[in-house]
């Protein structure tokens, strides 16, 4: 059966998104077709409106955040049903790749996709998905596997925030470069992704949460999350600072630093703020032409004599079919925060309306309620 819907797409480069009218195909063999019911507006939605779609063919459904209920199968899925509550996952393993091959899901080098099956009403024209998603609709195909079950009693409002932001946040402390109890933290951006490094953080036992922004409104999220310290980028030094903070007599310094800012200067500092030994990991997504300059010699803070380790973070190395329901789970018990991330709820209409909140940056999370 051929199902109508609406969807927030981007149709041209340099133009708005727009709301339109969609057709989707019924969901092909390991395809589910799920019925939106949450969405939470990322950054990354923006970048690709700003970066002229970034590669993809228009038009494009944006939206990759998103949690719903399953409404129909494709050939060949028996692990869901329709009725059932899901998350999308952009990065569900692909299991072919070298990584997946030799056990390693959590480092696959690409991800399970559907075949387009959503066509732009008005002409018939296939749409591209944001990151194989495509949640800014009411309706969506996605692979099976990308669709992961969530317990019956986890509110889908809240379940969507799993699917990027905090996933990526929470996995880099867990999973990337996982805090030991008793470590000390430092966090560099204290946005959507960076509360949920300290919400990790905390749930791994750092003993010291060090926050680091230049906007006083983000600084007091960071506490309201966990951060046991602020430090305000703009009025003194972060690496002096979070070096004084964890004076130790041995230089201080933070066992883990994380950056989630996409500023290259930012992962330059992270490095620096390390104590020996320690890793830093850089999150947030450079553009191509970024570039970082690193010390080797430097006795106190070179690469090389604070024997520091440098991770990327790609969505928190998640295993979404593993951590998706723990994430839900931790939720459940209270320990782990998500309704304070949602700033405000809104319609699909509203699209724009958030991006522009979300550059003016006193936004945590915007939520699409269809
Ligand atoms: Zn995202
Ligand atoms: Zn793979």
């Amino acid at each position: 059966m051929i199902r109508e819907g609406r969807a927030a797409v981007l149709n041209e480069a340099g133009k708005d998104a727009e709301i339109i009218d969609i057709t989707l195909d019924p969901p092909g063999p390991g395809e589910v077709l799920v019925k939106l019911h949450s969405s939470g507006v990322c950054h990354t939605d923006l970048t690709v409106k700003n970066l002229g779609g970034n590669g993809m063919q228009f038009p494009i459904v944006l939206g990759h955040e998103g949690a719903g209920t399953i409404e129909e199968v494709g050939e060949g899925v028996s692990h869901l049903k329709p009725g059932d509550p899901v998350v999308i996952a952009y990065r569900a393993p692909c299991e072919q790749c070298p990584a997946c091959r030799r056990g390693d899901p959590r480092h696959c080098y690409m991800a399970l996709r559907p075949k387009p099956r959503i066509h732009r009403k008005s002409d018939g024209a296939l749409c591209s998905q944001v990151l194989r998603c495509g949640t800014f609709a009411t309706h969506t195909v996605v692979h099976s596997k990308a669709a992961i079950k969530m317990p019956a009693e986890m509110p889908l409002d809240k379940a969507c925030l799993i699917a990027c932001g905090v996933v990526t946040g929470v996995g880099a402390a867990m999973n990337t470069s996982p805090v030991f109890p008793g470590a000390r933290v430092a966090v560099i951006g204290c946005g959507g992704v960076g509360l949920s490094v300290i919400q990790g953080a905390k749930l791994m036992h750092a003993s010291r949460i060090i926050a680091v922004d230049v906007n006083p409104t983000k600084l007091q999220w960071a506490k309201d999350f966990g951060a046991t310290d602020v430090v305000n980028a703009r009025e003194v030094d972060p690496v002096q600072r979070v070096r004084e903070l964890t004076d130790d007599g041995w230089d201080g310094g933070v066992e883990f630093a994380y950056e989630a800012t996409g500023i290259p200067v930012c992962t330059e500092q992270a490095v620096k703020m390390l104590s020996y030994g320690g890793t830093a990991t850089t999150i947030g997504f450079p553009a191509a032409d970024d570039a970082v300059n690193l010390n080797l010699g430097d006795m106190a803070t070179g690469v090389y004599w604070n024997k520091a380790a440098l991770h990327v973070c790609h969505c928190g190395d998640a295993l979404p079919s593993h951590d998706f329901p723990l994430l839900a789970q931790l939720y459940l018990e209270g320990k782990l925060e998500l309704d304070r991330m949602i700033t405000q709820e809104i319609e699909l209409g509203d699209v724009e309306a958030a991006f522009h909140k979300m550059e003016e940056g006193n936004v945590i999370r915007s939520v699409i309620r269809f």
